[in-house]
């Protein structure tokens, strides 16, 4: 089994489809291991995309994903990574994300997309210590 660390960014929670996204991981067949909404501050957010520093729309990214309430998750299951992967669909909504995904049923923008999940088992463990830092390692 593996786990991955699943966002409801900020435009699913103010879009009050927390329990659409939850219900799409639920019946894929995975497991909510771990929940928490909450508002990230600039430090998480920050280290969260770190990757993304240099490009352009990292300033905007920080101020999008630190505006308002999100959810974390870790989602556990076979395969959890890619399946979650699969199931939020492509990054870019309306030109990658295929109808049947989250982004591709549920979201246009390119940066309002819904969901994030973890793109590796490396990201994903540097993910989960970073959102749930008191959870125990598996
Ligand atoms: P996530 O990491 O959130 O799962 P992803 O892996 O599909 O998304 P990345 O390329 O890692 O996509 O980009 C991370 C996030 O940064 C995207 O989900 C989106 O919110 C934002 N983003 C990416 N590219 C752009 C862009 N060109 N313009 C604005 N925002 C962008």
């Amino acid at each position: 089994t593996e786990r991955t660390l699943v966002l409801i960014k900020p435009d699913g929670v103010a879009r009050n489809l927390i329990g659409d996204i939850l219900a799409r991981v639920e019946r894929k067949g995975l497991t909510v291991a771990a929940l928490e909404m909450r508002i990230a501050g600039a430090d998480v957010a920050g280290e969260h995309y770190a990757e993304h520093a240099e490009r352009p729309f990292y300033p905007a990214l920080l101020e999008f994903i630190t505006s308002g309430p999100l959810v974390a998750a870790v989602v556990e299951g076979p395969r959890a990574i890619a399946a979650f992967r699969q199931i939020a669909g492509g990054t870019d909504p309306v030109e990658k994300a295929v109808p049947g995904t989250i982004r591709g049923d549920l979201a246009l923008d390119g940066q309002q997309n819904l969901v994030h999940g973890s793109d590796s088992a490396e990201s994903a463990a540097r993910e989960i210590a970073l959102w749930f830092p008191n959870l125990a390692q598996s």
